[in-house]
């Protein structure tokens, strides 16, 4: 019980900060999350976001989270509350890409996957950087 109420006090100081109040966010936990990261990361957690509705769910990975000092945490929940904020533009970017040909589609996506997290990435460390909280 202490994990869950630190997460969702986690979701709730970064849903405040990152000005997502009309938004209805829900954690979930699961043991593993499968990892596809780029860049071989192991995944704390993801986002899914629905921006029609303004409804997210953030899903914990428990068995990367729990070795997690509160300072990672904290970063892995500021990163996945970002990608909620910018989840009006990956879902525009996921439309645009069913419009494209298969082929193009797998080389635009891989794209725009990769520019999708550095950028999630960067600000998450621009917010921590600016509330003393980076270090
Ligand atoms: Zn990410």
């Amino acid at each position: 019980m202490v994990r869950k109420r630190e997460v969702e006090r986690l979701m709730e100081k970064w849903r405040n900060r990152l000005w997502l109040s009309q938004w209805k966010i829900t954690p979930a936990t699961t043991e593993t999350l499968e990892d596809d990261s780029p860049r071989g990361y192991e995944a704390t957690a993801a986002c899914d976001a629905d921006p029609t509705y303004r409804q997210a769910t953030i899903t914990i990975a428990l068995d990367v989270w729990d070795k997690r000092s509160a300072r990672r945490q904290n970063r892995s929940m500021c990163h996945e509350m970002v990608h909620v904020m910018m989840s009006p533009t990956t879902h525009l970017f996921d439309e645009m890409l069913k419009e494209l040909s298969p082929s193009k589609r797998a080389v635009y996506e891989k794209w725009y996957r990769d520019v999708d997290e550095v950028q999630a990435e960067h600000l998450c460390n621009v917010l921590l950087d600016v509330m003393g909280e980076l270090k």
